[in-house]
């Protein structure tokens, strides 16, 4: 592996589920990482107290000023932000024809909207530096669809476009925008599944089980790091076999 330890990353939802894995997956890099989180303070206290690894801070990363803020504030305390890992996003599902506004533009604001925000706060040092690492986390639900999740599905999808057109813009840059769609993975997000719908979701999985957290941590830090320079504009499936893209 290539020496990451000089780079500052900043992890959004890092204080739970897939976001905390990550933010262990670069602190074990080498990498000095910030964990953003919304308003779970009990488990970012929590995240906090227990691993010490990160610098834990609270925004909303739908509020494009809040994340030019928080951007600002981290790169005084630490420097400049190296690796980006857009990971917060959030569920509110329902049919279309049952579907509220409310229910769509929050999904949106919060899943892709938090991906302009915070790229685009990012991107500019990044290019100046001629250094960076996106990594946005989609999900299998943008490449195959989900019953339920209009909202959700598209969001993810338009993080791919998202990725693909800002690597283009990046390449040259030494800048690399890739994504990872995790399956389904063992976290809260998943939790609130009831239990029959989900035995369904783990007997259409070719391996036979939830995905671990860690597993999509290992995929991300390698998009992360230095040696990673060669992969642009890439989208990672990590889906036990559930969808073959
Ligand atoms: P969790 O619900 O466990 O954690 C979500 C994290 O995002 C929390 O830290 C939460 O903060 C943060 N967050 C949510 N909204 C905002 C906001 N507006 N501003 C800032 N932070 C916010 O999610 P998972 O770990 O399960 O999922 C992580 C990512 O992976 C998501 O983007 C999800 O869509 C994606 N994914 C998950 C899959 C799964 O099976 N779990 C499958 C495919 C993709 P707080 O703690 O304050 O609530």
């Amino acid at each position: 592996m290539s020496e990451d330890i000089s780079r500052v990353a900043l992890v959004t939802g890092g204080t739970r589920g897939i976001g905390a894995a990550i933010t262990h997956g670069l602190h074990r890099a080498g990498m000095t990482v910030i964990a953003t989180y919304h308003s779970n303070d009990e488990a970012a206290e929590n995240f906090r107290r227990e691993n010490g690894i990160a610098d834990v801070r609270k925004w909303d990363v739908a509020d494009f000023d809040a994340c030019r803020k928080g951007v600002a504030q981290v790169a005084q305390d630490h420097g400049p932000i190296d690796v980006l890992v857009n990971n917060a996003g959030i569920t509110a599902d329902g049919t279309l024809h049952h579907m509220k506004p409310e229910q769509w533009s929050r999904v949106i604001d919060t899943n892709l909207g938090s991906c302009f925000n915070m790229s685009r706060n990012v991107i500019e040092s990044m290019r100046d530096r001629r250094y960076g690492r996106i990594v946005n986390i989609s999900s299998i639900n943008a490449q195959k669809g989900q019953f339920g999740q209009v909202n959700y599905s598209a969001s993810k999808a338009g993080m791919l476009g998202f990725t693909k057109a800002l690597a283009l813009e990046t390449a040259r840059y030494g800048i690399t925008v890739n994504a990872v769609a995790p399956g389904y993975i063992d976290t809260d997000m998943v939790a609130s599944v009831s239990d029959d719908i989900l035995e369904q979701i783990v007997r259409g999985i070719p391996v036979g089980r939830l995905g671990q957290a860690e597993e999509i941590a290992r995929a991300v830090a390698f998009l992360a790091s230095e040696d990673a320079g060669y992969v642009t504009g890439a989208t990672f499936s990590l889906n036990g076999g559930q969808y073959m893209a």
